[in-house]
């Protein structure tokens, strides 16, 4: 194993110009939606090269065949070129101008094969007859094609020439990480896939969204640490998790990001734990504008099934817009640049920066004169009021008052009220200015 910077050059950093602008987001992801990327092999590296060009990634190297938990690092892969071509010698399939039309993983091959055969190779969508459907066979020897219905039906030779320039050998899986250092060693996990091909909102949005709130969080004072991961799916997060146990301890809170570029609302789905305090921040964000979805968790989706698995259960959810599977240029060349709406990727990214804010400033205080209401007058509680409405406000230190026994933290407080954040912070910070709150240590018991 072997980290970097042995893979790339030392990290001059580029700010995307602006942390929550849609389009430079946009433009990161048009930067590698090029790229022919799978679990393993350049694609990825090249993938994390480019984001190396905006975060100081530390890039690691695990090698094929090391078992992790019940699954072993698989063998690297990698294609230079594929085609089908027809009797008169033109590609009637070309990887060049789609790497959507090889299936991920497959098998060098070069031969000439009658028309009933290759079919048996070949992946289309007939409901969808123009766009080519996204496929792998990442534990299967075996190679592949993926073409449009359209392509298929045009393929009327007896025979055709079928190549597939591609590698299967031993090698490495990567995975680039950033780890942000707060005030706490506790840590927030925050997670995305690094492994498909050409498709936009199902794997280069999270990258996209996890790079601008990686700048974002990197010029704050912050109280947690947090740790970036930008990974293949599965595999990779399967892989980092067997090479870190005994730091998994430290990470509180979590999500992965996917599928955050669509126009479609924003949703989270819950952690296994189901009311770890990351879920009720993201419950609370996305409630308070009223446009977003819950979901329960489920052992299927994206790596919060590794990280929500029974051995290791950590609280990390998953935050997306339109679920996997609910789109229908889900895993299909329509999920492509145009499919992503810059205004989109900065509502998700909003949403997160939201939901950290939650995380950073949620805590636990005893009020100090709990015997009936303080006088409120007697203290110089107005001058918080700033934004928001003096009527919530008030009701904000009203309950605070009444709430802060130890037991119910800022965000329960403002949940169970109907409160804004910031009209919360705002007042919580007045009342311990005023020396009418103070922290608890812990939930007191
Ligand atoms: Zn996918």
């Amino acid at each position: 194993m072997r980290t970097s910077p042995a893979i790339f050059a030392p990290h001059d950093p580029v700010a995307l110009p602006d942390g929550r602008d849609g389009a430079a987001m946009h433009g990161l992801m048009a930067d590698l939606y090029p790229i022919c990327r799978s679990i393993t092999g350049d694609g990825v590296r090249e993938t994390l090269r480019g984001i190396s060009r905006h975060l100081p990634l530390t890039v690691t190297e695990v090698p094929s065949g090391l078992p992790v938990f019940d699954w072993t690092v698989p063998l690297e892969w990698n294609i230079r070129d594929a085609y089908i071509k027809n009797r008169a010698g033109e590609r009637v399939v070309d990887f060049r101008k789609s790497n959507l039309h090889v299936v991920s993983y497959s098998t060098p091959i070069r031969c000439r094969i009658g028309l009933a055969e290759l079919k048996k190779h070949l992946h289309w969508d007939e409901a969808n007859p123009d766009w080519i459907p996204y496929r792998t066979a990442y534990y299967r020897q075996t190679w592949g094609f993926c073409l449009s219905y359209n392509q298929m039906l045009a393929l009327t030779d007896d025979e055709y020439e079928v190549c597939i320039k591609s590698t299967l050998r031993p090698g490495h899986l990567t995975y680039g990480e950033l780890f942000l250092k707060g005030r706490s060693d506790d840590e927030v996990l925050i997670s995305c896939h690094v492994c498909h091909p050409s498709l936009a909102n199902d794997n280069l949005s999270g990258i996209a969204v996890a790079t601008a709130l990686a700048q974002h969080l990197d010029r704050l004072d912050l109280r947690y640490s947090y740790r970036f991961l930008f990974i293949p799916g599965t595999i990779g997060s399967i892989t980092w998790i067997a090479l870190n146990q005994d730091r998994l301890s430290r990470i509180k809170h979590g999500f992965v990001l996917t599928c955050v570029g669509d126009g479609g609302p924003p949703t989270y789905k819950e952690s296994r734990r189901g009311d770890a305090e990351i879920d009720r921040a993201w419950k609370f964000v996305l409630g308070a504008t009223g446009d977003g979805a819950t979901r329960p968790f489920s052992p299927y989706g994206y790596d919060e099934r590794q990280f929500c698995s029974p051995g290791i259960n950590l609280p990390v959810g998953c935050f997306m817009r339109t679920p996997h599977g609910e789109f229908p240029q889900y895993h299909t060349s329509a999920d492509d640049l145009d499919f992503v709406d810059p205004r989109a990727l900065e509502d998700s990214l909003t949403r997160a920066i939201d939901v950290i804010d939650v995380l950073e400033n949620n805590a636990y205080y005893l009020n100090q004169k709990s015997c009936c209401e303080p006088k409120l007058g007697k203290y110089d509680l107005y001058n918080g009021i700033g934004g928001g409405s003096a009527g919530a406000y008030q009701m904000a230190l009203l309950w605070l008052l009444n709430m802060s026994d130890g037991h119910n933290s800022l965000l329960d407080i403002a949940a169970r009220a109907g409160l804004d954040w910031g009209t919360i912070k705002r007042a919580a910070e007045a009342l311990c200015k005023a020396e009418l709150l103070v922290p608890a240590r812990l939930p007191v018991a």
